[in-house]
């Protein structure tokens, strides 16, 4: 984390009790209440960041595709759709596209 980029304030409500927690986690770390907030904002995001690319794939690519062929899975894949994992040795629909840039799903997507 950058330690030289405060340069945004954010006013945020507390509940005692939650204010308490962080008090006193910041006490016993020996560190200041915002140095921790502002650690925990920036691990949270992190954490948020991780389960939205589980859930919703790094970058949700148009592919275009223009034409789908059925194989087997040479090695571990990734679907396009759904980002389950093809193991080796499984069926898997190859989609691609005019660049000849190849997409490959799981059965269960196409
Ligand atoms: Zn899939």
């Amino acid at each position: 984390m950058d330690k030289d980029n405060k340069d945004y304030i954010l006013n945020i409500r507390l509940s005692r009790d939650t204010y308490e927690k962080v008090k006193n986690l910041a006490k016993k770390n020996a560190e200041s209440v915002s140095h921790l907030v502002r650690k925990a904002i920036h691990d949270g995001l992190d954490i948020a960041s991780d389960i939205s690319e589980d859930i919703f794939g790094k970058e949700k690519k148009m592919p275009n595709i223009t034409s789908y062929h059925q194989g087997i899975a040479a090695q571990d894949l990734i679907c396009a759709d759904c980002g389950a994992r093809i193991k080796a040795g499984e069926k898997v629909t190859i989609g691609e596209n005019h660049a000849g840039n190849k997409y490959y799903y799981c059965t269960v997507c196409k």
